[in-house]
């Protein structure tokens, strides 16, 4: 069975959409820890970040790259943090984070956005890439 990011790839489940190119897919983290907490996800489905070959994990971080430079300058925050978890959704993906305190890493502290405050963010996002 296809992961729950194939299906918002796929466009079967909605997102608030970042960004995307031939390999990767960015959109917003539906339960952020932070304003802006966005996931960057290759689009070949493989569990674990560590089992990409180098040029789709080189790829990945090269793509979250630019999604973390667009959030740095739209999102006020000291700086972006990344994260690997992939406990809850086995689908390789990183977590980018703009932050200001250090519970925000966590993931015990999160924020709630109304749909037209993810919707707002998401193309302010977007305009800054
Ligand atoms: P983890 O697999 O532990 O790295 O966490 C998966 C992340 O995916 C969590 O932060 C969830 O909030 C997020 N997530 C799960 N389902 C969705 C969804 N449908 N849209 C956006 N984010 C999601």
């Amino acid at each position: 069975m296809s992961s729950i990011f194939t299906k918002i790839i796929n466009g079967e489940i909605p997102c608030y959409k970042i960004a995307e190119d031939d390999n990767f897919f960015a959109f917003l983290d539906i339960n952020p820890n932070a304003k802006g907490h966005t996931l960057c996800v290759p689009k070949k489905e493989i569990d674990k970040l560590f089992d990409l070959d180098d040029s789709a994990y080189i790829g990945l971080m090269q793509f979250a790259k630019k999604i973390a430079i667009a959030l740095e300058k739209t999102v006020p925050c000291q700086r972006i943090g990344m994260a690997v978890i992939g406990l809850e959704v086995p689908h390789a993906h990183v977590h980018l984070i703009p932050l200001n305190e250090m519970r925000e890493m966590t993931f015990k502290h999160k924020v709630s956005l109304t749909p037209e405050e993810f919707e707002t963010l998401s193309k302010e996002i977007r305009a800054n890439l």
